[in-house]
């Protein structure tokens, strides 16, 4: 029998761990460990997918072209340097296989989205982890880190599950300092809840080797049915239309993130429904005495004392049927990420902490 040997760096792969979705024993659960929208897609997405149904016989486009147009008017963006994938994860896959390869290195930093090291690994190439100051993205420890062999470094701004941001200067001063054959990511899951924020169109704009990734997962409440999109350079997006298969995106899948994406005023109502609540989570978790960095995502990142406590506050949680994402896999072994949820989510949260801390 020949030796069944896979590619090298495959077996270094730690395995993905998504957010806990049910709990034994509790026929109910207050999910907030995901970072999904508490209320769900635009209503017109739901109608758009349900549409779809009656042409599913047809194949779908391969060029997205009416999605990417969608997204080009609402975001100001030429559709031709737009790509779509199955959620963002997939454009991020374009990224790496096409520009990492074996003896190559991909920069992530200590608290980066964990899928970075998966896909550099699944290239062939090494994950190069950068220390942060502070659950923040150091431009200066990135830079001090780049060799010749450095192919990509990944950013996500904001970040998960830190919630924290790079200053736009920082950005602009790390695409400015990187060598050109460096491609730069700059992963804007979480853009729409950072205010005025364009995701890192402007970065794109000024600087050959900037790509951006955004998913219709978080702000568009659609990450039950995987779709992201990445801007870049005309000669960037060509290069990954290559790797690309030419049915990715189903009839579904694009008829729901059109609508999604159309409904501007259902976009920034969710926006504007995070930041409030958001607000009224962390100032309510400071308050009872646990430390929380001011988050620009849809969700907080809870700091207890010690990972001890972490724990006994996740499990004070789980009687209660409330699901939180414990963080011990990103070096935070002391915090809980909570996706911040509707006004009842976060109210019944802070109740439940604040009698696990005894404070009420
Ligand atoms: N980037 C970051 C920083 C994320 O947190 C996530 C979702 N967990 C993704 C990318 C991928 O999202 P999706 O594939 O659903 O678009």
């Amino acid at each position: 029998m020949p030796q069944i040997r896979p590619q090298p760096g495959i077996m270094e792969i730690a395995l993905y761990v998504s957010g806990q979705s049910s709990l034994a024993g509790k026929a109910e659960v207050l999910k907030l460990s995901s970072n999904e929208n508490p209320y769900g897609p635009s209503p017109k997405a739901q109608a758009a997918y349900a549409e779809a149904a009656a042409t599913l016989h047809r194949y779908p486009s391969t060029d997205h072209a009416e999605l990417r147009a969608a997204i080009g008017a609402v975001h100001g963006l030429d559709p031709d340097r737009i790509i779509c994938g199955v959620g963002s994860d997939e454009v991020l896959q374009f990224i790496t296989q096409s520009f990492a390869g074996p003896g190559d290195e991909c920069i992530t930093t200590e608290h980066g989205f964990s899928m970075y090291p998966i896909l550099a690994h699944a290239a062939g190439a090494v994950p190069v982890e950068v220390a942060e100051t502070d659950r923040r993205v150091d431009v200066d420890k990135i830079l001090a880190a780049v060799t010749a062999r450095t192919k990509i470094v990944f950013i996500a701004n904001p970040a998960n599950p830190t919630g924290t941001m790079v200053p736009g200067a920082e950005l602009r001063r790390l695409a400015g300092a990187l060598p050109m054959g460096v491609i730069l990511v700059l992963d804007g899951a979480y853009a729409e809840f950072a205010g005025d924020y364009d995701g890192g169109v402007s970065l794109v704009e000024d600087f050959p080797n900037v790509v951006m990734t955004r998913t219709f997962s978080k702000i568009h409440g659609l990450g039950g049915l995987r779709i992201g999109w990445g801007y870049a350079r005309r000669e960037i997006i060509d290069v990954l239309n290559r790797v690309r298969q030419p049915f990715n995106l189903s009839l579904g899948q694009m008829a729901a993130a059109e609508a999604a994406v159309r409904d501007v005023e259902y976009t920034r109502w969710c926006a504007a429904e995070n930041a409030r609540w958001r607000d009224f989570l962390r100032n309510g978790l400071v308050q009872m005495g646990i430390a929380c960095d001011e988050s620009f995502a849809n969700f907080v990142l809870a700091r207890f004392d010690t990972p001890d406590e972490a724990d006994a506050a996740d499990a004070a949680l789980k009687e209660d049927g409330i699901l939180v994402r414990k963080v011990a896999g990103y070096k935070l072994p002391e915090c809980l990420r909570i996706t911040v949820g509707d006004e009842a989510a976060c109210r019944r949260i802070l109740g439940v902490l604040a009698a696990f801390k005894g404070v009420r």
